[in-house]
């Protein structure tokens, strides 16, 4: 009986273990597609300390991990599928490209009727809209030498149901869209949003398509993006840990209900955010 109850305890010790493993990892998942995450091990490269990658002119996220440099590339989601150049830049000045395949990634198409001046915004919104794509833009493209976030396999920022996910290609009045840049998560206004990784706040503001949002940099180029939210509890240059609160679901900007959008910036590029969610 004492052995059986040993075996049992030792059995769920291995599990609790495998659970724990499954969660914590430092690299998000590899999808190579448009839209993915391309994570490339540079073993075979004499890539050492000092040394960079750079994939369509911007630094990329460069992680060691287990005694092996690990590079990971965010692909754009209008990238064409075939080979894609990054490059090595040695501390001695060599240059070494850094050549990786993309398959194709056929993402859903979705149909939305919406008020009329959000799809065509008067003169003096178009303005205000210009000032707000330089702000967003700037805070995407953030970059960090230090990585702020050990852990990329993410738990949720809010509790609630996927809804429009990542890459869906969109017609509003059935007028092509930008495809979807983010995964959107319903739930009902109040909802705490959570941190899901630590990072510092580098910009805050009501936007006139995206309303109330945040920005997170977690360093090495990885950035959140948080939109839509009913109330900002944070301010820019306030440090956050994973699970720190930064408000709440709103629905605010241009939505059809309350949800968070939550979108993944890598390397300046959108990624998918279900690639950093750690699997349950
Ligand atoms: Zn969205």
């Amino acid at each position: 009986m004492l052995r059986v109850y040993i075996l049992l305890l030792a059995a769920g010790l291995m599990l609790a273990n495998t659970l724990m493993a499954a969660e914590a990892s430092p690299l998000p998942r590899h999808q190579p597609v448009p839209g993915g995450v391309a994570v490339i091990g540079l073993g075979d490269t004499g890539f050492g300390q000092g040394d960079l990658v750079r994939f369509n002119d911007r630094p990329v996220m460069v992680r060691e991990v287990d005694g092996e440099w690990t590079a990971v590339i965010g692909i754009p989601l209008s990238a064409t599928p075939g080979e894609l150049q990054a490059e090595i830049r040695h501390r001695d000045g060599r240059r070494q490209p850094l050549g990786f395949e993309i398959r194709d990634k056929q993402y859903e198409e979705s149909r939305l009727t919406v008020e009329r001046e959000m799809v065509h915004p008067g003169e003096e919104a178009l303005r205000r809209i210009g000032r707000e794509t330089q702000r967003i833009r700037s805070a995407l493209q953030t970059w960090t030498d230090a990585p702020q976030a050990w852990n990329l396999a993410f738990p949720y920022p809010v509790e609630g149901r996927r809804t429009s996910p990542f890459g869906l290609r969109r017609f509003f009045n059935d007028e092509p869209r930008r495809p979807h840049s983010g995964l959107d998560i319903a739930a009902s206004v109040g909802t705490p949003i959570v941190a899901p990784a630590p990072g510092r706040v580098v910009e805050t503001g009501d936007f006139y398509f995206n309303g109330k949002s945040v920005f997170i940099d977690h360093g090495q180029g990885l950035v959140t993006m948080y939109c839509h939210m009913d109330s900002i509890d944070v301010s820019v240059g306030d440090r956050v840990e994973t699970g720190s609160p930064i408000g709440t679901v709103g629905a605010t900007g241009r939505v059809t209900g309350p949800h968070l959008h939550w979108s993944v910036s890598l390397n300046g590029t959108m990624v998918d955010p279900d690639l950093f969610l750690a699997r349950p």
